[in-house]
């Protein structure tokens, strides 16, 4: 449970951070796994360039089309945020079931994304989101689409030498009007599976649905076969207790001692439901 010995390092701002990144280095966020995987020696970076106490990547600001997450912004500040609260619900309703205070009070959205744990919580959530990411690099900046971002098993789109510097949440109805459940891991609160709706009604009726899925496959992905049967009906709990169509969309589900493939798949569709009651 001790690392290998490693160089510190503190940026002030993300140019800095670029300037010191090289192919020994790695960024730190709020360590919450980064640190860990560096105990365990699964991860032994010569450097450390810690990105926290930069100011311009931390906060939530409300724009005219969209909602703005900086990439250092920990997942207690979102849990506390009124913007989100209105606006995107599903993200506090998240932000306050990962881990324990601690966690929260260290931990960023940045961070937890570039790291693509498939328990985590905030792939369901962003991928349910129709988010934008906004990534930095000394050659610019790019933004790639949610739907593009988590590749699998703990990959990203993100390249050597980039750091995601915010998320744009959308101002949509659907994120209005959005919620979140999980059923948790009971010693670290991982998500064994978690699910994250968010649609767009007219009145009862369902105009258009993005259902995300966490902790069921190896990466987070849209339950699109439910979105579809969901799309002009009327959210019920008769409609909702109808789904029964497959919500594994044909991925690999994963297993552990915690849960079998069969009990896993169980979960996902039982936990796509809660989310789905709670907008009633
Ligand atoms: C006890 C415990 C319980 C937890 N429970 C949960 C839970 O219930 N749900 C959940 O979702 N998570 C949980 N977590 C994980 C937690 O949310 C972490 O905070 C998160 O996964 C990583 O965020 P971080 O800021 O700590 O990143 P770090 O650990 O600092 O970094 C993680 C990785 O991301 C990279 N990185 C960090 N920031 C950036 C950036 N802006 N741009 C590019 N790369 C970056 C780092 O180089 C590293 O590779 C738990 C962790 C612990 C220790």
């Amino acid at each position: 449970m001790i690392p290998n010995s490693f160089q510190y390092k503190k940026a002030s701002s993300v140019s800095e951070a670029l300037s010191m990144m090289d192919d020994d280095s790695q960024i730190l966020g709020g360590g919450h796994s980064l640190i860990p995987a560096m105990k365990l020696r699964l991860n032994s970076p010569e450097t450390l360039i810690d990105i926290s106490k930069i100011d311009s990547i931390r906060g939530i600001k409300l724009n005219e089309k969209s909602i703005s997450i900086g990439a250092g912004t920990t997942h207690a500040e979102i849990a506390a945020s009124d913007i989100l609260a209105e606006h995107a619900p599903m993200f506090v309703q998240a932000a306050s079931e990962i881990g324990d205070i601690q966690v929260r009070n260290v931990g960023t959205i940045g961070g937890s994304m570039a790291h693509a744990d498939p328990a985590a919580d905030w792939p369901a959530v962003l991928v349910a989101s129709d988010a934008q990411v906004i990534i930095q690099s000394s050659e610019g900046s790019r933004e790639v689409d949610i739907d593009q971002f988590f590749t699998g098993f703990y990959g990203t789109a993100l390249q050597r030498g980039e750091i995601i510097t915010s998320i744009r949440v959308p101002l949509t109805a659907g994120n209005r009007h959005s919620a979140y459940a999980k059923f948790k891991q009971p010693a670290s609160r991982f998500a064994i599976v978690g699910c994250a709706v968010a649609a767009d009604m007219d009145g009862t009726t369902v105009n258009e649905i993005r259902i995300g899925m966490t902790g069921l496959s190896e990466s987070a992905f849209r339950v699109t076969s439910a979105e579809s049967a969901l799309k002009g009906q009327a959210l019920s709990e008769a409609s909702i207790n109808g789904l029964d169509g497959d919500v594994t969309e044909g991925t690999s589900v994963m297993y552990d001692h915690y849960a079998s493939v069969k009990y896993r798949t169980h979960l996902g569709r039982v936990f796509m439901k809660r989310a789905l009651k709670k907008l009633l």
